[in-house]
C-alpha cells in the first residue's frame, strides 16, 4: 500500500483515476504525431490525515527539462498588494532578513522592496527568470533550496527571519526534507509565508481542472493548517484569493506550542468522485446534442487544465481549440490531439457555436467580450469550465442554443 507523504501512514485512498495521460504542456506538431510521454495520473487522499497528494508524480529531471518552462512575466497577479497588506499587518520591522524560494523574475520581490523591506533575497532554479530578477537588481541564488544548499546559505547569511514560498509547496514531493531544510535557515522572528493554489473550491464543485501531474500536493485550507502545524508552525492570519482557480496564503509563525488537529473533509473526498463522473455525463451529452443540431463546438484556452478536463474526462465532442498565445496556434493539445487555433479563424462563418471557456475566473469576462467582438451574439453561448463557476448550471446554457 502507498505511503502518505504528509504523516507517513499507509492509509491512501483512492480519490480520482484518470488513467494515463499525457504531459499538458508538450504541445505537438501534427495530429499524427504520438505523445512521447504518458503517466498515470491519479489522486489519492489520506484516511489518517486527510493530506491530498499524487502518489508518484513524474521526476522533475523528466517535467522540467525538455521544454522551455515559462516564468511568472507574463501573468498578472492583482492580489499582491493585499499580500504585501497582510504582511504589513503583522510585521513592525521592516529591517528583518527575508529568503523568497522560488522568487521567479522577482514579481513578488519587487512590491515588497517598495513596501520597505530592505533585506531581500531570492532563490530560483530557473537560470532565465533568475537573471530577470538580477537584471532589476536582487540579490538571487541560482540553485535548488535542499539541505545541502540551507546548509551553505545558513553558512554565508546566518539564517532568515522570514521565508517566503508561494506557488512552490504543491510543486514538492519532499516535504518532509523541505520542512528539514527550512528549519537549517529560518531563525529570529522564524515566520513563514505561503501561497497555494486552493483545492477546496474544486472539491465543492466537482471541478477536477486543477490536478495536474507537476503539483504532487493539493490544499485546503484545513490541509495546509494541519500540515504546518505537524511541522511546529501557528497560523497567525490566512486569506484568500480568486487567482488561478484560487489561492490561499498563510502567514505562519515556528512556535515550540503549535498543536496539530487533524480536520479532514470526507464529506467532499467521497463526493468528489462522482461528483466528476456525473459533470463528465452530462457535458458530453450536452455537446453531442449540440453536434447533432449541427452547431460547432470550441474549447477557449489550452493550459494544464483544459488539458487535465478533456483528457481526464475523454471528452471527446469538440471541433477544436483556440488560444491567444501565437507560440502555440498551429500546434495540436496532447492526448486529445486537437488543432489550436486563433479566434479570428474560426469566426467568419454565421455558424451556431458553443465556446466551451477554460481560462482562469479573472480572465474570463475578456475572453467573452472578444468572443462576441468576433461573432453574433445570437448564434453564440459561452459555458464556464471551471469553478468557482456553477460548472454544472453552465452546462445547461447549451440547451439554449438548440
Ligand atoms: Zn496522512
Amino acid at each position: 500500500m502507498k505511503t502518505c507523504r504528509c504523516c507517513g501512514k499507509k492509509e491512501l485512498q483512492l480519490l480520482i483515476d484518470f488513467g494515463m495521460q499525457p504531459v499538458a504542456h508538450r504541445l505537438l506538431d501534427s495530429k499524427e504525431q504520438e505523445d512521447d510521454f504518458t503517466h498515470p495520473l491519479c489522486l489519492y487522499y489520506c484516511e489518517n490525515c486527510g493530506f491530498v497528494q499524487i502518489d508518484n508524480p513524474i521526476a522533475p529531471e523528466q517535467l522540467y527539462t525538455q521544454y522551455n518552462y515559462c516564468f511568472s512575466g507574463w501573468k498578472k497577479q492583482p492580489h499582491i498588494p493585499a499580500e504585501i497588506e497582510l504582511l504589513n499587518r503583522h510585521i513592525g520591522n521592516k529591517d528583518i532578513n527575508i529568503l523568497e524560494i522560488g522568487c521567479n523574475d522577482g514579481v513578488f520581490l519587487d512590491p515588497l522592496r517598495k513596501a520597505g523591506y530592505k533585506n531581500v533575497i531570492g532563490i530560483e532554479a530557473n537560470p532565465y527568470a533568475a537573471k530577470v530578477a538580477e537584471g532589476v537588481g536582487f540579490k538571487i541564488l541560482n540553485v535548488m533550496f535542499n539541505k545541502r544548499s540551507a546548509e551553505e546559505i545558513q553558512e554565508q547569511y546566518n539564517g532568515f527571519d522570514m521565508v517566503i514560498m508561494r506557488q512552490v509547496v504543491e510543486h514538492i514531493e519532499d516535504l518532509r526534507g523541505l520542512f528539514e531544510s527550512l528549519d537549517l535557515i529560518l531563525n529570529g522572528e522564524k515566520l513563514l509565508f505561503i501561497e497555494v493554489p486552493d483545492f477546496g473550491e474544486a472539491l465543492r464543485s466537482g471541478d477536477c481542472s486543477t490536478i495536474w501531474e507537476e503539483h504532487p500536493n493539493y490544499f485546503t485550507y484545513n490541509i495546509l493548517e494541519f500540515l504546518l502545524n505537524t511541522k511546529g508552525y501557528k497560523v497567525l492570519e490566512k486569506d484568500f484569493y480568486d487567482f488561478s482557480g484560487g489561492a490561499i496564503c498563510v502567514l505562519a509563525k515556528k512556535e515550540k506550542t503549535a498543536i496539530a488537529n487533524v480536520k479532514k473533509d470526507m464529506t467532499a473526498y467521497n463526493n468528489f468522485a462522482n461528483v466528476v463522473n456525473n459533470y463528465a455525463v452530462k457535458l458530453k451529452s450536452a455537446l453531442r446534442n449540440a453536434h447533432e443540431k449541427g452547431i460547432k463546438v470550441f474549447l477557449y484556452g489550452t493550459g494544464a487544465r483544459a488539458c487535465t478536463l478533456i483528457n481526464g474526462l475523454g471528452i471527446e465532442e469538440i471541433d477544436c481549440a483556440i488560444d491567444d498565445q501565437k507560440e502555440k496556434q498551429n500546434h495540436y493539445m496532447p492526448g486529445s490531439h486537437l488543432p489550436i487555433l486563433s479566434l479570428e479563424k474560426v469566426s467568419d462563418s454565421a455558424d451556431k457555436k458553443v465556446f466551451l471557456l477554460a481560462v482562469n475566473h479573472e480572465n474570463e469576462e475578456m475572453v467573452s467580450k472578444k468572443i462576441l467582438l468576433h461573432n453574433n451574439a445570437k448564434n453564440v453561448k459561452i459555458i464556464s469550465l471551471f469553478a468557482p463557476n456553477d460548472i454544472f448550471k453552465e452546462v445547461e446554457k447549451v440547451e439554449e442554443l438548440l
